[in-house]
C-alpha cells in the first residue's frame, strides 16, 4: 500500500475533521476505520451543540470544519439555548438526522481530495528504532506513514454492562478493540486510565402517548451552524433532512420511577462494585440522581426524535445500567409511557484513554511527536469536544509530517484552545465536557463571533479555502466600516453606537431603531446585513466588559511570551517544593501561562521559574 503522511484511526467524530483538516492543510491522509457504516455515528443523543458546545461548533466552522455544514444539512430542529439570558451566553443547538448526519459527513470524507478511508480494524503499530512508523490491521495489511492520530473514542477495550450482564463492545452493536489498547500500552508506553459513561433507552413513538407530554417546537430562526453556509455554495451536495421542524417533548418521571429504581439499586453494577471506570458528575445515571437527590420526587425528561425516517425516540436524562426488565418497569411509570416499547436498552460503557498529561498542546504525544491523540481517547465526552480536538490534531500531523512547525490555539482565542490548555495542564479525574464555566474569557468567545476570532488564524495555516477566506474578508470589512461610521455620527449630541446600546444586546429587525438604518449604508434586507446588526449590537452592549477582559487578556499573553524550554532543569530551582517540581516535570510546561494553570503550583513558585527564566533570556 501507499506510504501516507497522515494515518487517523477511527472515523468518529474526532476522527472526520481530524482526517479532513489533514487532508485540506495538503497532507496524503488515510482514514481506518472498524465500519464504514458507522461512521460520525451519533452514540449517545441526536443532537450538536449546547451551551459551550454550540460554540465549539462554530469554532470548527470557522476553522474550515465539518460538523456545523453536516448539522445544518442534518438538522430537523434548531434552538437558540439560554436567549432568556444576555446574547453573550447564547448557545445554538440542533436535534438531527442520526442516519443523514453519518451519510453526510461520510460522503464529504469520500469527496475530499488527498483523503482515503478505508474499513479495518487497526491492531498493532509498527515501530522503527522506537519511532512509529506505521500501522497494521485484522487483515495483516502494513501501512506506513509519517504521523499517526489516534481517535479511537469508547473502544479501547471497551465493555457495556447492562445491570450484571456486561460484554466486550465498543458501543452498542460495535466490537470493542482490545490490541490496539495493548499496542498504546506496550508500543509507546503511554499510561491509560479508565472512564465510564452511560446512555438511556430508545423507545418507538406508535407506544408514546404524547398527549400527556408537553410538547417543544422547533425555534423560527434564521440561524443555523455553518457561517457559510447560505453565503458559499457547499463544496459537496450533501444528504439533507427535508422537515427542519420535529418536536421535542417533555414530561418528568414519578414517584413511581423512583421506587423502582430503589427497590432494584443492588443490581446497578456501579452499586455491586463492578465497575472501575469513573463516571460523569455532572451527567448521572437516573440511579444515581435517585441516591444522591433522594429529596427530588420527580427528574425531568426530554423525548428527541432520532431522524425523519424512524420511530425511535432518545429518552434524554433516563440514562442508566440496571438490568433490562427493570429499565421496562421504569419507563411504564412515566406519563405516557405506559405501554412503551423500548427499541434499545440503555447501557454503560467501561474503556481506557490516554492521560492527556502525556500530550502537548498541538495533541502530539511528548514522547513520540509524530504521533497525535484526540477525542474521547484522551478522556473527553461529546461529540462537539472530540471534533475539535480531531481538526487541531490532524492539521498539525499534516504539518509536522510536511517538516512545518506545530501550533497551538490559545484559551483567549476559543473553547477549543481552552479545552486543550485544560486537558494537557489538568488532572483528569471524570470524563471532561466544556462548560461555559470553564472559560476566563466568556463575553469574547460566543457563539456569534467565532469566525472573527479564527478565520485568521484558519487562513494562514491553510484550514480555511481562498473562497470562504473572502467571504470572511468581506463581511469583516464591513463590519468594520459600520463599526465607524456607528462611532462616528451623531443624533441629538449621542453617538449612533450609543445609541445602539439602547437594544441590549439584541437586534430585531422587526423592532424600530433608535436611528434610521440608512446612516449606516448596510442593506438589512439581506442576511450578512443583519448578522452585521446583530454583531455591532452585542460588542456596544458588552463594550465596558469587553475592554476589561481585553486588559486581563494582554496579562496572559505576556505570561505566554515567556517560553520554557523542554529541556528546563526544575531541579536547580531552590525552593520549589517536590510536589510542584513533579508536576511541572509530569506536564512540561511550553509557558509561564501554562505553569500557572497547573495545579499544586502556587504564585510563589511561579515567580521563582519568572525569576529563572529571565536568567535565560539575559
Ligand atoms: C454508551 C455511550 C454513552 C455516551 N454518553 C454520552 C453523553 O451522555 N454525553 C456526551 O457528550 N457524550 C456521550 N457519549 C460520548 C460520545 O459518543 C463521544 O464523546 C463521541 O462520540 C466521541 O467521539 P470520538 O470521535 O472520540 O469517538 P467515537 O465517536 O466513539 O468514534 C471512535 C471511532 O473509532 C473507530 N475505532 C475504534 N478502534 C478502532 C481501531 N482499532 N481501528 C479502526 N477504527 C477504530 C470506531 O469504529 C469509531 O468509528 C457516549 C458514548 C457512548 C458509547
Amino acid at each position: 500500500m501507499d506510504k501516507y503522511d497522515v494515518i487517523v484511526i477511527g472515523a468518529g467524530h474526532a476522527g472526520c475533521e481530524a482526517a479532513l483538516a489533514a487532508a485540506r492543510v495538503g497532507g496524503k491522509t488515510l482514514l481506518i476505520t472498524i465500519n464504514m457504516d458507522h461512521i460520525a455515528q451519533m452514540s449517545c443523543n441526536p443532537a450538536i451543540g449546547g451551551i459551550a458546545k454550540g460554540q465549539v461548533v462554530r469554532e470548527i466552522d470557522a476553522l474550515g470544519g465539518y460538523q456545523g455544514i453536516v448539522t445544518d444539512a442534518a438538522s430537523v430542529q434548531f434552538r437558540m439555548l439560554n436567549r432568556a439570558k444576555g446574547p453573550a451566553v447564547w448557545s445554538p443547538r440542533a436535534q438531527c438526522d442520526k442516519s443523514c448526519y453519518q451519510r453526510g459527513m461520510k460522503f464529504a470524507l469520500e469527496q475530499c481530495p488527498r483523503l482515503d478511508v478505508i474499513q479495518a480494524e487497526v491492531t498493532d503499530i509498527i515501530m522503527e528504532d522506537s519511532k512509529a512508523v506505521g500501522v497494521i490491521t485484522n487483515f495483516a495489511d502494513e501501512i506506513y506513514s509519517e504521523c499517526l492520530v489516534f481517535t479511537t473514542g469508547t473502544f479501547l477495550t471497551g465493555k457495556l454492562h447492562y445491570g450484571s450482564n456486561n460484554f466486550s463492545g465498543g458501543r452498542a452493536g460495535d466490537p470493542a478493540s482490545n490490541l490496539l489498547s495493548i499496542a498504546l500500552k506496550e508500543r509507546l508506553n503511554l499510561r491509560l486510565g479508565r472512564l465510564k459513561t452511560g446512555t438511556p433507552p430508545r423507545i418507538l413513538s406508535k407506544t408514546i402517548d404524547f398527549d400527556k407530554m408537553q410538547r417543544q417546537d422547533t425555534e423560527v430562526s434564521e440561524e443555523n451552524f455553518s457561517y457559510y453556509q447560505d453565503v458559499a455554495p457547499l463544496p459537496l451536495a450533501l444528504p439533507q433532512a427535508i422537515r427542519k421542524d420535529m418536536p421535542c417533548y417533555m414530561v418528568y418521571s414519578t414517584a413511581e420511577t423512583n421506587k423502582v429504581v430503589k427497590e432494584n439499586i443492588h443490581q446497578a453494577p456501579l452499586y455491586q462494585g463492578k465497575i472501575e471506570g469513573i463516571g460523569t458528575r455532572y451527567c448521572p445515571s437516573f440511579e444515581d440522581k435517585v441516591v444522591r437527590f433522594e429529596h427530588h420526587p420527580k427528574h425531568l425528561l426530554f423525548l428527541e426524535p432520532e431522524g425523519e425516517f424512524t420511530e425511535e425516540y432518545y429518552i434524554n436524562g433516563i440514562s442508566t445500567s440496571l438490568p433490562v426488565d427493570v429499565q421496562i418497569q421504569m419507563l411504564r411509570t412515566v406519563p405516557g409511557l405506559e405501554n412503551a416499547v423500548l427499541s434499545r436498552y440503555a447501557y454503560a460503557i467501561e474503556y481506557d484513554f490516554v492521560f492527556p498529561d502525556q500530550l502537548n498542546r498541538s495533541l502530539a504525544v511528548k514522547k513520540h511527536l509524530n504521533v497525535f491523540t484526540a477525542g474521547q481517547i484522551n478522556g473527553t465526552s461529546g461529540y462537539e469536544e472530540a471534533a475539535g480536538q480531531g481538526l487541531i490534531a490532524g492539521m498539525n500531523a499534516a504539518k509536522f509530517a510536511a517538516g512545518k512547525e506545530t501550533v497551538e490555539l490559545s484559551r483567549d482565542s476559543s473553547y477549543i484552545g481552552v479545552m486543550i490548555d485544560d486537558l494537557v495542564s489538568k488532572d483528569i479525574i471524570e470524563p471532561y465536557r466544556l462548560f461555559t464555566s470553564r472559560a476566563e474569557y466568556r463575553l469574547r468567545l460566543r457563539q456569534d463571533n467565532a469566525d472573527l476570532r479564527l478565520s485568521e488564524f484558519a487562513y494562514q495555516n491553510g484550514l480555511l479555502t481562498e473562497e470562504k477566506y473572502q467571504i470572511f474578508s468581506r463581511y469583516r470589512d464591513k463590519l468594520a466600516a459600520v463599526e465607524k461610521i456607528l462611532r462616528k455620527n451623531k443624533l441629538k449630541g449621542k453617538t449612533l453606537w450609543e445609541l445602539l446600546k439602547q437594544l441590549k444586546g439584541h437586534f430585531d429587525e422587526t423592532a424600530p431603531l433608535p436611528f434610521d438604518i440608512e446612516l449606516l449604508e448596510l442593506d438589512i434586507n439581506s442576511k450578512q446585513g443583519r448578522k452585521i446588526m446583530r454583531q455591532v449590537a452585542v460588542k456596544a452592549h458588552y463594550e465596558g466588559y469587553l475592554n476589561r477582559e481585553e486588559s486581563s487578556i494582554a496579562k496572559l499573553q505576556k505570561l505566554e511570551s515567556w517560553k520554557i524550554p523542554t529541556d528546563f532543569n526544575y531541579d536547580g530551582i531552590v525552593g520549589l517544593r517536590n510536589e510542584a517540581k513533579m508536576k511541572l516535570k509530569q506536564i512540561e510546561p511550553t509557558t509561564l501561562a501554562q505553569a500557572s494553570r497547573i495545579d499544586g503550583v502556587t504564585p510563589a513558585e511561579l515567580a521563582l521559574l519568572q525569576v529563572h527564566l529571565t536568567r535565560l533570556r539575559k
